[in-house]
């Protein structure tokens, strides 16, 4: 029997990774839906080597292009409200590889329809984290991390159920703007905060990682991944990111995962759960990385990652209105139209300013992040 995965987010940098992980095992596994967003001569050229069942363009406006450059054995769909009835297809699991609070809606589908979740999608456990691990419980499904750190802690945990998690440690390589401080912040461009040093990633994350808003976001994921307080989670720079992140026990002892910055890695134990699967990816070579090295991050200078803390503390919508309040910065930065240390007082300036509220349904998560973009955006 083979595996049915579908894929939302097919040709961003997750979802052609994935692919390239499925094309060698398509024995084990089948594509059932691709779906992307803006791009589709590759989500056409994708759907012809896959051939999925039924495929998506969130662009209404290519519907055209795309049905009209496949055979009529691949349903076309197009929309936003065609990626929450395409999770809800028959497969085992979705592989949740959109960017952004888009993705919150259909990976609540797919849990409501009993799919496994493969989830890159961070930003729809910041922005509902509660709502979504409750869920989970709710349909018995299991919600698998891809991100890397997330991926490291829960492979570090496999046959300690019995054990509680004393402390994580998420690693981070720091971005590109690693030990700068404020004043060389200031002036940074948009070329420069593209440039990552270890991972080749879409543009939203990518700024993310240079702000560290990435890993702000990725200590509220882990709280709801592995039901931890702000207090057991920590952050540590490891420039090389060969440590993908560190699990502690109640004895003190400590686990690690290791391995060459490759995503393909964590996207095909996430697939593969639980089983591993072989691959001929590149192996470790201890003698090019005669140093791993620790620092401790800079919250003064990388706000943002004090600042996703705090909203982690106060809780409620809080994490919401800091995931909507971010990406309008980042977009904004993008578009030339803010600048690197801008991203960080209009995030903080709109958390003052939405409403606090604690336990939220999914129509006032819906609510939250709206209000949470006006606000940011009135603040460009
Ligand atoms: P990306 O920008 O490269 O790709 C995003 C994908 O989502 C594309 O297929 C795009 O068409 C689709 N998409 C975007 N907006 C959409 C919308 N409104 N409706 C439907 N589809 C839409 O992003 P990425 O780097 O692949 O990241 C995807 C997710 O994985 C993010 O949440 C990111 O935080 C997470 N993640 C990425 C990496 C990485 O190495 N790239 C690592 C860890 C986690
Ligand atoms: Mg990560």
């Amino acid at each position: 029997m083979k595996k049915k995965i579908i894929i939302l987010g097919s040709t961003g940098s997750i979802g052609t990774q994935a692919l390239e992980v499925l094309q060698q095992r398509k024995d084990s596994f089948s594509v059932e839906a691709l779906t992307a967003g803006e791009n589709a001569e590759l989500l056409v050229q994708q759907a012809k080597a896959f051939k999925p069942k039924v495929v998506v363009i969130a662009n209404e406006q290519k519907y055209a292009f795309v049905r009209q450059a496949l055979d009529l054995s691949i349903e076309v769909l197009a929309g936003a409200k065609a990626l929450e009835e395409v999770v809800q297809r028959q497969a085992d699991m979705v592989l949740t590889a959109m960017v952004g609070y888009a993705g919150l809606v259909p990976t609540v589908k797919a849990i409501e329809s009993g799919k496994d979740i493969a989830l890159a999608n961070k930003e729809t456990l910041v922005v509902a984290g509660d709502l979504i691990t409750k869920l989970a419980k709710q349909y018995g499904v299991q919600i698998v991390p891809v991100d890397s750190e997330h991926s490291a802690i829960f492979q570090s945990i496999v046959g300690e159920t019995h054990n509680e998690i004393e402390k994580i440690y998420l690693t981070a390589s720091g971005g590109p703007f690693r030990g700068q401080d404020l004043n060389f912040l200031q002036n940074v461009s948009k070329a420069q905060a593209l440039k990552h040093p270890n991972w080749s990633m879409g543009a939203k994350i990518t700024i993310d990682s240079a702000s560290l808003m990435n890993k702000g976001l990725e200590v509220i994921e882990a709280k709801w991944l592995f039901n931890l307080n702000p207090s057991q989670i920590d952050v540590i720079v490891h420039p090389q990111s060969i440590i993908h992140s560190i699990v502690q026990f109640a004895d003190g002892s400590m686990k690690a995962q290791m391995g060459l910055p490759d995503m393909k890695l964590p996207i095909l134990y996430a697939l593969g759960y639980p089983k591993r699967i072989i691959s001929d990816f590149p192996r470790f070579n201890f003698m090019d990385y005669p140093q791993l090295t620790f620092e401790k991050p800079n919250t003064k200078v990388f706000r943002n990652l004090q600042i996703a803390y705090n909203a982690l503390e106060k809780g409620g919508n809080m994490p919401c209105v800091l995931n909507a309040a971010n990406e309008v910065v980042v977009e904004a930065f993008l578009n030339d139209k803010i600048r690197f240390l801008d991203m960080p007082n209009i995030i903080e300036k709109t958390l003052d300013r939405v409403e606090f509220k604690t336990n939220l349904t999914l129509q006032q998560y819906i609510e939250t992040d709206k209000e949470s973009r006006l606000i940011a955006h009135s603040l460009l």
